[in-house]
């Protein structure tokens, strides 16, 4: 067996071991016939593993140790906010009136849940400075679709028929240019300039009668405010066009500055990132939109609405909409989750998360730029990249730094993202983090700088502490192994 790995489930079954005791049947089986319709009676034994109940607890707790998670250590990924859940959140998600309650109960027994609703659309009025908000996208990439299906309305309605382009910077997150073309457009991207900011020139080149609009994160994904934001919304706007926020990580600017604002359109907000709904491992994820006044009947259906009464309700009745896009409202436990970080927090505490994660980012990109290439000198933001371009000189490349972390106990930065940085590292430490630990991971990545100087091999065959070293990645992507299996554990060294 490799290195601290263990026996599956089924390994440690032993035949009539029982986690449970239950009195015995008093039906027969062949009664049950009368009660369930047959063909859902189980005809063959259910092949459980039997198992004591404290050797079952050993086991998952094991595995749950294996994981990785924002609870076990830091996690500067860029580009995707992994910080602290607080454990309030999950405490008031799980309250039963919450917990039990379900989206096909009416209205009237759902007048609890639906006030959370709206009251949370509220607040991320508040926040982004938009005029109507839905919940319902289940992710940042499918709040992004929606968006731009709404602008594709939009402009249908007025006859625009050949608004068929999206503009979309060469720093953008990958799910921008997707989410333009499932929405059937065409991407047209825009170049940064020496300071990883949009071309203007370049843009005014690109737009023009065929332009939908454009997506922009700001800060961009470099960790860097677009300063000349009100400039590219008026050669948008100018142009017929619409100014698209992507708004996944809005830990810079919150209770700060507002998209609606800064003049845009539409926008996305990923409660799974920035509002500390967990996130990682495939969701569930929740992307609400916030749209201006104009865009705002174009809506996913149902909308949660309050009654003259002060009731709530959901409306199905929108008949401009473009339709249907999640069952029921979205992804209820984390705008939940959300609700109640925002509530906590209140506006002076959301103030304060920003005005820290700029400050954490800042202090760990000035104490790594004698170490590592800085591409852009400016302040960041919420996160900022630095380059392996030196140590790449010492022949150790990005992707072995970020192996080299593991061993140090810390989850690598997003690396080789954005694409326009050679041997990009992405850096976000958010503000929930001590100086301390910001301290342990800076040094931790000079430290490894220096072996790539003096022993580059170490780096190059790293990770030693971790249960598989280096693996495929792209057969693991292309072939997934996703039964387990001893042999299929592969060990390269
Ligand atoms: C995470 C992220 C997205 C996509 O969000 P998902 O919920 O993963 O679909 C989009 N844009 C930016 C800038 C992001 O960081």
């Amino acid at each position: 067996m490799l290195k601290g790995s263990s026996p599956l489930i089924f390994e440690r079954s032993t035949e009539d071991r029982f986690a449970y005791s239950l009195p015995d049947l008093e039906v027969e089986r062949e009664e049950l016939a009368d009660i369930i319709d047959s063909k859902f009676l189980r005809r063959t034994e259910a092949e459980l593993p039997e198992i004591s109940e404290l050797d079952l607890i050993r086991h998952y707790t094991e595995l749950s140790n294996k994981n990785y998670g924002v609870d076990s250590g830091f996690y500067p990924l860029g580009s995707c906010t992994m910080k602290y859940n607080p454990k309030m959140n999950e405490k008031v998600a799980r309250l039963p009136g919450f917990a039990n309650s379900h989206p096909l109960q009416n209205d009237k027994a759902n007048q609890g849940s639906l006030e959370i609703a709206y009251d949370m659309q509220e607040h991320l009025k508040a926040l982004t400075g938009m005029d109507e908000i839905t919940l319902q996208p289940a992710a940042g990439a499918q709040g992004e679709w929606t968006s731009l299906l709404i602008i594709k309305a939009f402009h249908q309605a007025n006859g625009d028929y050949d608004r068929t382009e999206v503009i979309v910077p060469d720093s953008a997150h990958g799910t921008n240019p997707s989410s333009a073309k499932v929405a059937g457009f065409d991407v047209v991207t825009v170049k940064s300039n020496d300071r990883g900011l949009v071309d203007i020139d370049h843009l005014k080149s690109v737009t023009g009668e065929k332009t939908a609009a454009i997506m922009l994160t700001n800060p961009n994904t470099l960790g860097l405010f677009e300063e000349d934001i009100i400039e590219i919304r008026d050669i948008i706007h100018e142009a017929g066009g619409k100014i698209y926020y992507d708004g996944a990580n809005l830990n810079a600017i919150m209770a700060k500055v507002r998209p609606g604002d800064m003049g845009f359109d539409a926008v996305h907000l990923n409660l799974h990132k920035t509002f500390t709904g967990p996130h990682g491992g495939g969701g569930p994820g929740s992307g609400p939109i916030g749209v201006k006044s104009e865009l705002a009947k174009f809506l996913p259906k149902p909308m949660i609405v309050k009654n003259d009464d002060d009731s709530y309700k959901v409306e199905h009745n929108v008949p401009d909409s473009i339709g249907r896009i999640k069952p029921f409202f979205g992804n209820f436990g984390i705008f939940l989750r959300a609700y109640t970080y925002i509530r906590t927090m209140g506006p002076d505490g959301l103030e304060e998360v920003s005005e820290n994660a700029v400050l954490n980012a800042n202090y760990v990109m000035r104490r790594l730029e004698g170490t590592y290439e800085l591409p852009y000198q400016q302040h960041c933001k919420h996160e900022f990249v630095i380059s392996g371009s030196r140590q790449k000189k010492m022949g150790v490349r990005t992707m072995d730094i970020a192996k080299r972390l593991l061993d140090y106990g810390y989850h690598p930065p997003t690396i080789y993202f954005p694409l326009n940085v050679e041997e990009c590292m992405m850096i976000e430490p958010t503000e929930t983090e001590s100086k301390e630990t910001l301290d342990g991971f800076v040094d931790a990545l000079i430290q490894i700088s220096k072996e790539a100087e003096k022993e580059p091999d170490t780096v190059l065959e790293a990770p030693y502490t971790t249960v598989v070293s280096r693996l495929d990645e792209t057969q693991a992507a292309r072939k997934p192994v996703l039964r387990f299996q001893h042999e299929n554990i592969v060990d390269e060294k």
